[in-house]
């Protein structure tokens, strides 16, 4: 019987991912993420599974992000035995965000989806996959991967198998990144013809847009620290822990080695932000050439002598105390929670605070009413008038655009036959894209609802 692909999670929304690939008696899951948004996000996560726990055989995830990783523990609990494969940089960080969900769930109202013991029973199963461009037997299943350009460690995944004497393929895109994007190299662009497969499973977050473009940005954050070193304000960014803050940590370096602004403190204010800070730091394998030739000239693209870490709650607390300009980098990155809150509490009444808002504001967050020009915000248990310049940068993304999703794909050497999937966007965005791949590839593309079972045959 030919292959059956089951789409578990990311079908109908971005967040979720979770497919599941059959043949043979074995099966893989691929991602295994959190659905997230609110009270319909909480009952599809506590949903049953469309395939059962036990009876799968190992689990490939594409990268850290906790709507890719945030279930493996659930899935764990409710039977789950296989190991957990995973590019190195991938697992560390997995690991990072399913121990920070054990944590606050411990600390909030409702019942937690997973404990502690879960996430470390998880642990002991992690698997390294050997690596970018090289290849991973799972039962009758090759598994390679292939650089996403998203964040550290993030990966394209290539799973092949022998159905009567032939080889079969698909690919699942992960979450893709963008071209250019500083520290990681970037999505692959250069495949061999032994890398063509019959299906993809392609993201489509950004499918019916196109972001302004990085050097625009670039400008307008330069422009925001020279006012704060002039006025002697804070410049707040909130941020999520990985990937954006290494990113914004970047960019000030560059900025400052460059002279293009003076010195100025750059604090990261968190536990979760400061450990993945570490793991970019030590996983330079995932750096693209200008990052390794820049650790060549002996300065580390991620390290400045003005960089200031808030790991615990004092820590956190003096960082208030600090007088004149400073950056500081905190999640979360919509403002909804996490110590950004207690540092826009402080200085959101101040003419001379800068609020640099860097990701997506989703709707009724304290981000996106910063972002509409709120003048008065409730914090804390009281009203704060908002004196603050607030600054949206939209060209930090970590996804890649229309244009960008559009060129990866047609660089995928396809095979005459099969169907490409077009998930992990919102409906309007899948429609999009999947019309413009027809059109402009030619390709056969189907828009897949949450728990449809396909057969690749
Ligand atoms: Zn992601």
């Amino acid at each position: 019987m030919p292959a059956q692909l089951t789409f578990a999670g990311a079908a109908g929304g971005v967040t979720g991912s979770c497919y599941h690939l059959a043949f043979e008696g074995a099966s893989l899951v691929i991602d295994c993420g959190t659905f997230q948004g609110g009270r319909i996000a909480d009952e599809l996560n506590q949903r049953p599974w469309p395939f059962d726990p036990a009876a799968v055989t190992a689990l490939v995830l594409t990268h850290g992000h906790l709507d890719h990783c945030g279930r493996v523990p659930l899935l764990s609990d409710h039977g789950f035995t296989g190991p957990v494969w995973g590019h190195a940089a991938t697992l560390d960080i997995a690991m990072l965000i399913m121990e920070d969900t054990a944590k606050l769930a411990a600390h909030s109202d409702g019942p937690p989806m997973y404990d502690r013991d879960s996430v470390a029973r998880v642990r002991e199963r992690l698997k390294r996959h050997p690596g970018y461009g090289k290849r991973q037997e799972i039962g009758p299943f090759t598994v390679e991967l292939f650089d996403a350009g998203h964040i550290l460690g993030s990966s394209h995944v290539r799973v092949s198998w022998t159905e009567k004497g032939s080889e079969r393929a698909i690919l699942f895109s992960g979450d893709i990144g963008v071209v250019g994007s500083p520290i990681i190299r970037d999505p692959t662009s250069s495949w061999s013809p032994e890398n063509a497969v019959d299906w993809v499973v392609t993201e489509s977050t950004y499918g019916d847009r196109n972001h302004p473009d990085r050097a625009t940005a670039r400008e307008t954050f330069r422009d925001v620290i020279q006012h704060a070193i002039l006025d002697g304000g804070k410049v707040l960014v909130p941020a999520f822990a990985i990937g954006r803050t290494q990113e914004i940590l970047f960019e000030l370096d560059q900025m400052i080695t460059a002279g293009e602004v003076g010195r100025i403190p750059v604090v990261v204010d968190g536990p979760l932000g400061l450990s993945a800070t570490q793991l970019y730091r030590r996983h330079k394998g995932c750096y693209d050439e200008d990052a390794l030739e820049q650790l060549d000239r002996g300065d580390h693209p991620l390290d400045m002598d003005t960089f200031i870490g808030a790991r615990d709650g004092r820590a956190s607390s003096r960082v208030s105390d600090l007088r004149g300009a400073a950056v500081i980098i905190a999640g979360s990155g919509m403002c909804n929670g996490g110590r950004i809150r207690r540092h826009l509490a402080e200085n959101l009444d101040d003419p001379k605070t800068d609020v640099l808002l860097v990701g997506y504001q989703g709707a009724r967050t304290l981000g996106r009413a910063l972002e509409d020009g709120a003048r008065e915000v409730w914090l804390d248990g009281r009203q704060v008038p908002v004196r603050a310049r607030i600054t949206r940068i939209s060209g930090f993304s970590a996804h890649a655009d229309q244009e960008g999703l559009a060129s990866w794909y047609g660089a995928l050497p396809t095979k005459q036959g099969g169907t490409t999937f077009v998930t992990h966007g919102d409906d309007e965005a899948r429609d999009v894209y999947a019309r413009l791949l027809r059109d402009r590839f030619g390709a056969r593309t189907a828009v897949p609802m949450l728990d449809d079972t396909v057969t690749l045959g």
